[in-house]
């Protein structure tokens, strides 16, 4: 139906991101084409050491699922993400591919190995989520293909992960917020990925960050340089929420703070972790 509607048409996940910009009149399309009565396209299941969410599969079930817990920062942000209308509406397909640069899911897959299978009238492929998302709010998805699965492969033995966002209230995005998934090698991080989000126009990767931890024994010394590596990764814009130095001190905060609780949960401790409030 997108291929023969053309340009005009927008597909219809959730609505909670496509039906509020409809409503201001920033998105006008003629036609949608509503996912919703397509069988098979919500599941979340581990198969070919992934686990594999079809895209639309509800924030709401990710939350609730004990196959997505297995990897705790996925349980994390599914539960963080706005209130409960809306995480039992709105989908994991339909907010990758709005790419919207305040999401929550985008960051926390940032950090994990995710693809995103794409199938249109010329057939399926899968793009890495880095290269999936271009820009705000732009995707490499043509007008007539559709998000189909968001596939994360396992993460090694060893390995633990936090998300964190920093909110006002529950039903608005965050002010910022970090994913940190680490492997520890006993008291040493072996490898880690750390993005920022709600500080640029994507989710942010901070590299220097990530390099001040790799190898090292994660004391309070190598915290504080990875938490000023992650300020100065951060690019944020002022905004209602708080001035580009504020979100720059907060994100740099919150990666500290999910270091830790990775560093935790790589050791197999269970750390509970919700969305912290203003
Ligand atoms: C009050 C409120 C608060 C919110 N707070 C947060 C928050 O804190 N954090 C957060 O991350 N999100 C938040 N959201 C957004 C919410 O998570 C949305 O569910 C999500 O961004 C979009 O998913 P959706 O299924 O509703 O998509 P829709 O709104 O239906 O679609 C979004 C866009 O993606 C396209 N699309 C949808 N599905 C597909 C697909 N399978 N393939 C290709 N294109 C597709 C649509 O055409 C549209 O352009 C909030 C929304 C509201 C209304």
């Amino acid at each position: 139906m997108l291929a023969q509607l053309g340009d005009e048409a927008r597909p219809l996940a959730g609505g909670q991101s496509l039906l509020p910009l409809m409503k201001l009149r920033f998105a006008n399309p003629e036609h949608l084409v509503d996912l919703n009565f397509i069988p098979g396209t919500s599941y979340v299941k581990k198969e070919g050491g992934a686990l594999r969410f079809g895209a639309m599969t509800r924030h709401a079930e990710i939350e609730n699922s004990s196959v997505a817990a297995s990897v705790p920062i996925l349980h994390d942000c599914a539960a963080g993400i706005a209130d409960v209308q809306v995480r039992n509406r709105g989908t994991i397909g339909g907010s990758v591919a709005e790419a919207d640069p305040s999401g929550d899911w985008a960051v926390a897959l940032m950090t994990l190995a995710t693809e995103v299978r794409c199938i249109g009238k010329n057939g399926e492929r899968t793009v890495a989520l880095p290269e999936f998302i271009q820009d705000a709010y732009t995707t490499v998805l043509a007008a007539d293909e559709l998000v189909s699965e968001i596939a994360v492969k396992v993460p090694a033995k060893g390995s633990g992960g936090a998300y964190l966002a920093f909110k006002r209230a529950a039903p608005v995005y965050a002010t910022a917020s970090a994913a940190v998934q680490l492997t520890m090698d006993g008291n040493t991080c072996k490898d880690v990925a750390i993005a920022l989000g709600c500080v640029g126009l994507t989710a942010i990767r901070a590299k220097d960050a990530e390099r001040a931890l790799r190898g090292q024994e994660i004391t309070e010394k190598i915290l504080a340089v990875a938490a000023e590596a992650a300020r100065a990764a951060a690019d944020p814009q002022a905004d209602m929420r708080g001035s580009a130095e504020y979100k720059k001190t907060l994100v740099a905060g919150l990666v500290k703070r999910a270091i830790q609780i990775a560093a935790r949960r790589a050791s197999g401790e269970p750390v509970e972790v919700g969305a912290i409030y203003a």
